[in-house]
């Protein structure tokens, strides 16, 4: 080794430890990326998260058809509804929908095909509890007819605001580019092509 590169090597390693140092050195003046969870926040977490992030799953029974479609869609058959139809008036009774929480993946597939956005993620994401049990969303208390698309627009302003958002929710999902049209109204909804018999599941 020359006298040369003796030296060009020392000042190569005097320069290496002053940039690793300057680059920690930059971290006592800068504004920290991380935050301090759960407390000590201004917002909650969840209010910071876009529309499209994929938390716990909601379901505004109200707007729910009973049409299955998101039954259907789950792969890991984390849904579970009863749905029967009154003989007399043929209106679709819902009985049961239960959306088990432990086993969702989170992957979207059963809001994608709703006809009114009633079922959708939320940017709730803590769901801990002390048992699997307690895990199982349970919508239904009592049974609920379903509800049944308009052919115009939506009269009750409640429900009309439910639909403005659930078809907010479809839209966005169903065409997440940046060119995608605004939201379609609230009204008229169109019932999902893949409804099945109202007597399908019990
Ligand atoms: S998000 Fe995915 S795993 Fe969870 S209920 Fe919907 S389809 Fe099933
Ligand atoms: S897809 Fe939507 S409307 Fe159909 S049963 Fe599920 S939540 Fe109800």
């Amino acid at each position: 080794m020359g006298v040369a590169s003796y030296f060009r090597q020392i000042r190569e390693a005097v320069v290496t430890i002053v940039d690793g140092m300057a680059v920690s050195a930059s971290h006592l003046i800068r504004r920290p990326y991380t935050i301090q969870y759960p407390d000590r926040l201004e917002r909650r977490v969840q209010e910071t998260l876009p529309f499209r992030y994929r938390g716990i799953l909601d379901v505004d029974l109200e707007i729910c058809t009973g049409c299955l479609a998101c039954e259907r869609a789950c792969p890991i058959d984390c849904i579970a509804m009863a749905i029967e139809k009154n003989a007399q008036t043929r209106e679709i009774v819902i009985s049961q929908f239960d959306i088990d929480i432990a086993k969702c993946m989170y992957c979207g597939l059963c809001s994608e095909p709703c006809p009114t956005g009633a079922i959708h993620h939320t940017t709730e994401f803590e769901g801990s509890d002390f048992s699997l049990e307690s895990l199982i969303l349970r919508f239904v208390n009592e049974p609920v007819v379903a509800y049944k698309p308009k052919k115009g627009p939506e009269p009750d302003p409640e429900l009309a605001r439910m639909l403005g958002a659930g078809m907010r929710y479809v839209d966005e999902w169903a065409q997440p580019a940046a060119d995608k049209p605004a939201a379609r109204s609230a009204a008229p909804v169109k019932p999902a092509p893949s409804a099945g018999p109202p007597d399908a599941k019990a």
